[in-house]
C-alpha cells in the first residue's frame, strides 16, 4: 500500500483522471492506494502531454484537493 503524503498527487485535486470516483474519494479520504495505482493529470500544463502519475508523484502545481 502506498502512504500518500500532502504535497503529493493522490492529494491533489489535479489527480485521478481514469480512476473510478469512488476509488478517487478512498484514496483522498484514507490517503493511501493501491501499488501499481496510476491516474491522469488534469492540470492544463500536464492535460496536454497526457501525463500519468503516480499518487506519490508530485509537481509544482500541486493544490488541495478538497476533503471529498
Ligand atoms: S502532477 Fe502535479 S498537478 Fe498533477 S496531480 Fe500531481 S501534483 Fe497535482
Amino acid at each position: 500500500m502506498l502512504q500518500i503524503s500532502d504535497g503529493q498527487c493522490g492529494s491533489c485535486r489535479h489527480f485521478g483522471d481514469g480512476i473510478p470516483q469512488d476509488q478517487l474519494v478512498q484514496i483522498r479520504i484514507n490517503g493511501t492506494a493501491e501499488h501499481g495505482t496510476i491516474g491522469g493529470c488534469d492540470l492544463a500544463t500536464n492535460a496536454t502531454m497526457h501525463l500519468k502519475v503516480s499518487p506519490i508523484g508530485s509537481c509544482d502545481g500541486y493544490e488541495a484537493a478538497e476533503a471529498a
